[in-house]
């Protein structure tokens, strides 16, 4: 058992940037406005503090023990995920894979708790402290008893350079939220929240010159009940980029999610409307029905199976080739 544990756990977390997706999915989930995420790369420790609705005791105790989670209570609720989190899976393989420490004040209590594990996931100290309602997630020595998945990963700088785009997908797709990312105890780079990812995706890619972002929201059912809508950001970077620099992302529901098939109907998109020498930036965020998405076919969650895709691609098509007519730039 506990080796299927441990690869089940080795699969979720395979790095820095994978540790810092599933906390902050975590304060996401307890509907923090405001996140704060601090690196020590060379101890291999992340911290993550935010002021979501916090844990009481009973909770805390429960939060990194196996297959727990507050998110799913029985089988009917797998086909209504909203959602980041549904496994019960992140803080117990983090507990096994790190020292794990979780300090958390549920919003409504005066008092707030912390538990430290020891790195078999058992844990060796409980106590009360003082701490602002919210929670701080503090996983050090990351992959300490695991010399091999070290070795497997990549340099340092690209590793931070990973983690660094890691926040800005999550950012972009919920933009409502204050980012403040450290590293080594130095400020790195923070994200001021907006209303729409319009307003984010000029701080994360500062390194393409962005002309005139066009926002679209784009209905997908008739129906008024079901509210499922496509949101769009289009950008044309200047002319003279040396290399290629398209920036395509897709998200579901709040998470950046792989679809290879959505991605090309966006290049299309672009390719049939644009000169060559333009290449597109596009963020598209489908907000639909849960039941639309089959998540399970990957542990990290980022590639995913939509049912209604060959209606999803026309619909896109058409968005983005409208816009494009209607505002040539
Ligand atoms: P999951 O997110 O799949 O439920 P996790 O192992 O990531 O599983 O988290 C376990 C449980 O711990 C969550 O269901 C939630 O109840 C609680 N929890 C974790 N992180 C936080 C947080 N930042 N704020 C409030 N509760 C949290
Ligand atoms: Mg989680």
């Amino acid at each position: 058992k506990e080796v299927v544990n441990l690869i089940a756990a080795g699969e979720v977390i395979d790095s820095l940037a994978a540790v810092v997706r599933e906390l902050v999915e975590n304060s996401l989930d307890a509907g923090a406005t405001r996140i704060v995420i601090s690196v020590w790369a060379d101890l291999w420790r992340i911290r993550v503090a935010d002021n979501g609705c916090g844990m009481d005791l009973d909770n805390l105790r429960l939060a990194a023990t196996a297959h727990s989670t507050s998110k799913i209570h029985d089988y009917d609720d797998l086909w209504k995920i909203t959602t980041l989190g549904f496994r019960g899976e992140a803080l117990h393989s983090l507990a096994q894979l790190s020292d794990l420490q979780i300090a958390s004040r549920a919003i409504d209590n005066s008092e707030g708790w912390r538990i430290l594990y020891d790195n078999l996931g058992e844990p060796v100290i409980e106590e009360a402290i003082a701490i602002a309602p919210g929670t701080i997630v503090t996983v050090s020595n990351l992959f300490g008893n695991w010399p091999v998945r070290r070795q497997g990963l990549p340099t340092p700088v690209q590793q931070m350079r990973s983690l660094q785009a890691m926040i800005h997908q999550i950012a972009i797709c919920h933009p409502q939220i204050t980012w403040q990312v450290e590293q080594s105890d130095r400020p790195w780079f923070t994200i001021s929240p907006g209303t729409t990812a319009q307003d984010i995706l000029p701080q994360i890619i500062r390194d393409l010159k962005l002309g005139d972002l066009q926002h679209l929201k784009v209905e997908l059912l008739a129906d008024l009940e079901n509210s499922e809508y496509l949101e769009l950001v289009l950008g044309l970077p200047d002319r003279c980029h040396r290399r290629r620099s398209d920036w395509v992302k897709v998200a579901t529901n709040g998470r950046i999610i792989k679809s290879s098939e959505i991605e090309q109907t966006i290049l299309t998109a672009f390719a049939r409307t644009l000169p060559r020498d333009r290449f597109p930036v596009c963020f598209l965020h489908l907000k639909i029905s849960p039941n639309q998405i089959d998540w399970n076919r990957h542990p990290a969650k980022a590639e995913i199976y939509l049912h209604s895709i060959s209606y999803l691609q026309k619909q896109i098509l058409s968005a983005i080739e409208q816009a494009l007519n209607l505002n040539p730039n």
